[in-house]
């Protein structure tokens, strides 16, 4: 089976996570400070780089952070992953689900302005399959209207925008390091945090609040008397998951030429076929985390099931979350453009172990299919 998206180790990662165990430190100190640091030398930026235990972690206490609070309105695009949205329920504010554009799903500008209102304070656009183009819009947005940003990052880490890296410019930007993003760490994720204020808060918060037992870890260390001024949850990142990411990390350059070059090949043999339809991105500045199409004709379905026959498996990111249960208000307006693109999306594979000679076959079998159903 050629799978949609996978996890790549070499023995760097093993080697790296093996001198953790044999040290045996495993929880927070030494290597998630490194990894803090790697990531901030990367990005380039000197804001505040906190990392945790997963991309969903991140959005929640960046949330926290910016005091977005039970009651809250927040304007979020309803084709995203799950977590976004829990993420928001999690400090009890409502998503409010927006409309995104039909050519690059990302949160769409129009619709934005129609569903403001007293009650929104604050906005989390998704930089869907790594594309953050449009993130100029979206502050100046945020900045006429009063209101916070925190981007949901988890797919564009090592992405270019307006010449710098993902994470440079912006006020709270989370990444998400899970098995399958552009690097992982494991389970893992990070907030860059602009205002010091904000990133003290999420240091403290990601261990139970504890004050300051984020800077004794470091240094193997930790605090047997201290105080708690503010609530806190176990997020803190493992030695274990900072060396496989730091072992990533340094791998990066790697990994974005490989696929910055699937991509390409994908671009140029599906572009013009009739009967798909291929998403308006910049793709020249990003490292994808995945390669959505989108099937025309009502023939999703169909190519789904002919690839899987084929030994090629295939993903859909995503739902729309207004449609499940638990987000269901009887208030949601329609979304067309989140109809039209959860009948139309289909994922091709994409991750670092592809070979040349299975996007071939990829591609093959998708014109095969094009042609026998067109
Ligand atoms: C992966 C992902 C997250 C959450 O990250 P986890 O590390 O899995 O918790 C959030 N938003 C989007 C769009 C994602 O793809």
């Amino acid at each position: 089976m050629i799978r949609q998206s996978k996890s790549s180790i070499s023995s760097l990662e093993i080697k790296l996570t093996t001198n953790v165990l044999k040290r045996e430190f495993l929880g927070m100190g030494q290597e998630v400070q490194e990894f803090e640091l790697a990531i901030q030398k990367f990005i380039g930026t000197k804001k505040n780089v906190i990392c945790v235990n997963s991309g969903t972690a991140a959005l929640h206490l960046a949330l926290l952070a910016l005091n977005i609070k039970c009651g809250d309105d927040i304007l979020v695009p309803s084709i995203t992953y799950v977590a976004s949205i829990q993420a928001i329920k999690a400090v009890g504010a409502n998503p409010i689900f927006c409309d995104v554009g039909k050519d690059n799903v990302f949160i769409d500008i129009i619709d934005l302005q129609k569903k403001i209102t007293k009650k929104t304070r604050a906005i989390m656009p998704v930089h869907y399959a790594g594309d953050s183009s449009n993130m100029k819009l979206i502050y100046q947005f945020a900045k006429e209207n009063n209101i916070k940003v925190i981007e949901d990052a988890a797919h564009s880490f090592g992405s270019f925008y307006r010449g710098k890296r993902v994470g440079f410019f912006g006020d709270a930007i989370c990444f998400s390091f899970d098995g399958i993003k552009n690097i992982t760490s494991g389970e893992g994720g990070a907030v860059v945090m602009r205002k010091n204020k904000s990133a003290s808060f999420i240091k403290d918060a990601r261990l139970l609040g504890v004050i300051n037992d984020s800077k004794k870890r470091y240094t193997n260390n930790r605090s047997y008397t201290f105080d708690v001024k503010h609530i806190g949850f176990r997020y803190h990142m493992s030695n274990i998951n900072a060396a496989i990411g730091l072992a990533q990390l340094s791998r990066f350059e790697t990994f974005s030429i490989k696929r910055k070059s699937i991509v390409k090949n994908y671009i140029k043999h599906l572009s013009s076929l009739k009967g798909i339809r291929l998403l308006n991105l910049e793709w020249d500045n990003m490292v994808a985390h995945i390669f959505p199409v989108r099937v025309l004709n009502n023939k999703r379905d169909q190519l789904k099931n002919f690839l899987l026959k084929k030994n090629i498996q295939t993903g859909f990111h995503y739902m729309p979350n207004h449609k499940l249960s638990f987000f269901k208000t009887k208030k949601i307006a329609s979304l067309p453009n989140c109809e039209v693109l959860s009948k139309e999306l289909i994922t091709l594979p994409l991750h670092n172990d592809l070979t040349i000679k299975n996007q071939k076959y990829i591609i093959e079998n998708i014109i095969n299919f094009l042609n026998d159903y067109n």
